[in-house]
């Protein structure tokens, strides 16, 4: 389906649940509470509402969260939702540490891809920003997801930890608190870039957006990240391919196996090119980041109806308006024009 602007609709993400195994700072810190169970949209009603979706042109499903793998028979949904006529591919996205001992379910389930988010390789780092020593874990699920041929992405939020960690020492206070300290020689970014160098993966930088408490971390621009790569891999360039549905910007650098991706919602906006809606763990659907609205799809789904096909059709409608009222871009740039407040954790990254 298209919005008012023209934009083709047929990306959806859809967030499982509100809680997490992690607890990474500049999203679920220690403190944030989850909500009910009964509050959280059961996999029929996940796969009703997919399926209405899929009627009005929606093709590719991202499971998301919360972690996806803490919920119970996780696996079990995405085979529920590949077996919606039109829905072409449904990929997770995951923080691994629970992934090895799910990979094989999840491939009988018909899984596309597993998108893993991994923010650094020091063990130390890592400790400080999830509050886990998972990362023997999640590199544990990496290898195991490739040897059995799923094709898999690395997501890493891009922080100017160096920035924030000089801020945090001239700040006798401490700054905000929330700069985990940061302890490798070489810049945090290389040994993540460099997975794509091990291993045939793309690693893509993703911009912290001002969303919950991703506000109070620094971000580190595509520009500047890219420039310090052309320093540091002479001969990078455009990779004018594409790898998958989302608006990374790809560059290979010599003697990778994969490429480098950027995803740059403030400095490299891409609204003009959104295909994207979102559905949240409660049952809203969100059609931009930025803004709070958003269609209560949930009260649509558990409603009483008397006739047949009367909830799809309230469900349909719904949906339609939400896509039709889109907004053109997010305000990011202008956070006091946001009107979302809640925590990436509620919303569904
Ligand atoms: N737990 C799963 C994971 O970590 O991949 C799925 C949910 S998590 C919210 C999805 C992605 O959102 C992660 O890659 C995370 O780093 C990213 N994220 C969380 N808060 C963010 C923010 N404020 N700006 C940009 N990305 C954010
Ligand atoms: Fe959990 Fe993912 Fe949020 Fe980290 S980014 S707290 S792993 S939901």
């Amino acid at each position: 389906m298209k919005d008012s602007f023209e934009r083709t609709i047929d990306y959806m993400r859809v967030s499982i649940t509100d809680r997490c195994n992690l607890r990474c700072k500049y999203c679920m810190p220690y403190g944030v509470e989850p909500v009910k169970h009964e509050e959280i949209l059961t996999f029929e009603e996940i796969h009703e509402a997919v399926a209405v979706a899929a009627e009005l042109g929606i093709r590719h499903i991202k499971v998301t969260g919360g972690e996806p793998l803490t919920r119970l028979g996780s696996w079990k949904l995405v085979k529920m939702l590949k077996s919606i006529p039109g829905i072409e591919t449904v990929t997770i996205t995951t923080n691994g540490v629970l992934l090895e001992p799910y990979l094989d379910r999840l491939l009988e389930a018909g899984i596309d891809g597993i998108n893993i988010s991994l923010d650094t390789l020091d063990e130390e780092h890592y400790r400080e920003l999830t509050g886990s020593d998972g990362l023997p874990q999640v590199l544990m699920g990496l290898e195991s997801a490739l040897e059995k041929k799923i094709p898999v992405k690395i997501n890493a939020v891009s922080i100017d930890w160096e920035s924030m960690q000089k801020q945090d020492k001239e700040d006798q206070s401490g700054g905000a608190g929330q700069g985990p300290i940061y302890h490798q020689e070489a810049p945090w970014w290389v040994p993540v870039a460099e997975l794509a160098k091990t291993y045939p993966v793309h690693v893509r930088f993703i911009e912290m957006m001002p969303i919950g408490y991703g506000r109070w971390f620094q971000p580190l621009s595509q520009q500047v990240l890219l420039a310090r790569m052309e320093e540091r891999y002479p001969g990078i360039q455009r990779d004018l391919a594409r790898h998958g549905f989302g608006p990374a910007v790809y560059y290979q650098a010599p003697g990778f196996q994969g490429s480098i991706g950027f995803i740059s919602a403030i400095h490299g906006k891409f609204c003009d090119s959104c295909n994207r809606i979102r559905l949240t763990a409660r049952g809203q659907l969100k059609s931009c980041l930025c803004f709070e609205d958003g269609a209560d799809l949930r009260g649509f789904l558990r409603a009483e109806y008397t006739k047949p096909g009367e909830r799809q059709a309230q469900v349909r409608a719904a949906l339609k308006e939400a896509i039709r009222l889109k907004p053109a871009a997010h305000c990011f740039e202008q956070p006091e024009q946001m009107t979302e407040f809640r925590n990436m954790i509620d919303i569904g990254g």
